[in-house]
């Protein structure tokens, strides 16, 4: 059987919620033409999509590019929504299945190529709802089968969280791949700075893993973060109240430290405490220009003699996004309900577009729900 049929009568204008690249605070609703899906895509219907730190800087005017031939970019890329109708030539989806977007679309260099364009060479993607390329924050959009994943109906209360727990997925597969030039690579203790989303599920993540893990912030508990750190059984502190080097005196050789605070202070401190052998793994889009001295010989000679790695690492591959609809289901086996304690705030789709900017002190992740019932 080829996919479902296009339904007729969807042309037309639909709205969109999108920023003037450039201009800061320029978030409105505006009318984009309705997707016209060609025989290898499906229609998708928005239902939720996440705000994350990106988007923030994006409506701050720090980045973003439109697509080509446009003034306004339509925010967007963690995105969950369902499958409405398919081209004849799609196959893995279907209409009525949950999907994740991918962000990155690849171009011609050796490692997009090869299926890997969250790892593109010459920077010269597009990425939706960010750089040159429309996002999600749209009643519908059009997507190429091989980048939708599926979502199991079970999660759709948290397969919102696929995107950012992509980015986590990659960073811990990347430290693994590094590692493999150990003959033994079993991390036992991990150290997570930063309590946003990217750091709770890196939590998450390592937790299900049986790693000792202690997480870091800013904000004393108790506090929504702390609360989900403390009930996957990880470590919560507050470097107001101890610290970081107190913390981490406390503990043995740290194997994996993940930064996500976007204090790009942090990194040093990350260098200095990680452990022999270990990983530092970089997740932070630090925006500024700030400068600051490091104690550069104890590092450098602490990395030698402790045959250390930093690394970068953004974006994620569609391996990542897959893995991430399996742990997805696994924090709800092993914490049920807890990963939904990540969305701390709702708003509601084109009508509450002007506040998607707003800094939420008191919460973590901000959803904007469109198409929920
Ligand atoms: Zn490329």
């Amino acid at each position: 059987m080829s996919g479902s049929p296009i339904p007729a009568g969807t042309a037309g204008t639909m709205p969109g919620i999108a920023i003037y690249p450039g201009q800061p605070g320029s978030v409105h609703v505006t009318e984009l033409p309705r997707p016209q899906p060609r025989p290898n895509e499906a229609v998708v219907r928005v239902r939720r999509v996440g705000v994350c730190g990106t988007d923030r800087e994006l409506i701050e005017a720090k980045l973003g590019a439109p697509p080509p031939g446009s003034r306004e970019l339509v925010l967007g890329h963690e995105v969950l929504g369902m499958v409405e109708a398919t081209g004849r030539e799609v196959r893995a989806v279907k209409a009525g299945d949950l999907v994740v977007a991918t962000v990155r679309r690849p171009d011609g260099c050796p490692a997009c190529r090869t299926g890997q364009p969250d790892m593109c060479i010459q920077r010269a993607y597009t990425e939706r709802g960010i750089l040159g390329a429309h996002g999600y924050m749209v009643e519908q959009f059009t997507e190429r089968e091989p980048f939708l994943v599926p979502v199991p109906a079970s999660l759709e209360g948290v397969g919102v969280l696929v995107e950012p727990l992509s980015v986590v997925e990659k960073a811990i597969r990347h430290a693994d791949l590094i590692q493999a030039r150990l003959r033994s690579w079993a991390p036992t203790t991990a150290l997570v700075l930063g309590a946003g989303p990217i750091g709770l599920l890196g939590t998450l993540l390592l937790r299900l893993r049986g790693v000792e893990v202690v997480t870091v912030a800013r904000r004393p508990a108790p506090n929504p973060a702390a609360a989900v750190v403390e009930a996957c059984g990880a470590r919560y502190h507050s470097v107001r109240e101890t610290p970081l080097a107190d913390v981490a005196a406390t503990l043995p050789n740290i194997d994996l430290i993940l930064e996500a605070t976007g204090v790009s202070a942090l990194v040093a401190d990350g260098m200095t405490l990680l452990g022999n052998n270990g990983v530092l793994v970089l997740l932070s889009v630090t925006g500024g220009e700030s400068v600051a001295p490091v104690p550069l010989d104890a590092i450098n000679r602490e990395f030698v003699f402790g045959n250390k790695v930093m690394v970068g690492s953004v974006n994620a591959g569609l391996e990542d996004f897959a893995a991430g609809v399996e742990h997805l289901a696994e924090f709800e086996r092993r914490w049920p309900g807890l990963t939904s304690q990540v969305i701390t705030h709702r708003l509601r789709g084109f009508d509450e577009a002007e506040r998607i900017a707003d800094a939420t002190d008191d919460g973590i992740k901000t959803v904007v729900e469109f198409a929920v019932d």
